[in-house]
């Protein structure tokens, strides 16, 4: 089974991917994971998107499409995957898609859209700021990054639900009601399918 998660910054992406990927025996890709190893890792690439994602810009399209199809293929050709933070834009979205025209397996079966009032996002990002060491998790940059989700990723909604994909979540609840609400979701869109 393949699984997207969308959210704006500090709508809990990470930590819903990596306990439904455990649930579901699905592998977890986080796009800003990958691409926080370059950075840590001093990569070519690393050296490149650093100073775009300390101020909260999208990296290049061919940047996060090089970092993230490797592991999405070794996913799908295992269990699947559950992926956190790629497409971040409907181009991207459309990128994918046009690879997955041509490789179908690595296509989504399910989009989550995990929506949480923007208070909440700026409270749980700053609060964060204080026990994790992310150069992006600053108050200048956090509303950087709000702005360009409301830009660049939210179109993103539409467009999945009119490929009929996606569900929202109402992510402002505790953190296991929300993981249980997507399992339950996707029970039923497995039922629906009859697949997976
Ligand atoms: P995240 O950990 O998902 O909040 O991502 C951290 C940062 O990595 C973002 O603010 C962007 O700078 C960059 N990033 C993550 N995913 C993408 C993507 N799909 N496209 C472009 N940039 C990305």
């Amino acid at each position: 089974m393949n699984v997207l998660l969308i959210g704006p910054p500090g709508s809990g992406k990470g930590t819903q991917g990596e306990r439904l990927a455990q649930e579901l025996g699905i592998e977890h890709l986080a796009a800003g994971d990958l691409l926080r190893a370059e950075v840590a890792a001093g990569t070519p690439i690393g050296q490149q998107v650093a100073e775009l994602m300390e101020r909260g810009e999208l990296v290049p399209d061919i940047i996060i499409l090089t970092l993230v199809l490797p592991p999405v293929l070794a996913a799908v050709h295992d269990s699947g995957y559950l992926l956190d933070g790629f497409p971040r834009s409907v181009q991207q979205a459309e990128l994918a898609r046009s690879i997955a025209a041509r490789a179908p397996i690595i296509s989504p079966h399910a989009v989550f859209y995990l929506d949480v009032p923007r208070d909440e996002l700026v409270r749980r990002i700053l609060a964060r700021a204080q026990v994790q060491d992310r150069a992006d998790d600053n108050p200048e940059t956090v509303e950087n990054r709000l702005r360009v989700f409301e830009q660049a990723t939210s179109p993103l909604i539409e467009h999945y639900r009119r490929r009929g994909l996606l569900t929202v979540i109402d992510a402002n609840q505790d953190a296991d009601k929300v993981t249980a609400d997507i399992l339950e979701s996707l029970d039923r869109i497995k039922g629906d399918s009859g697949r997976v």
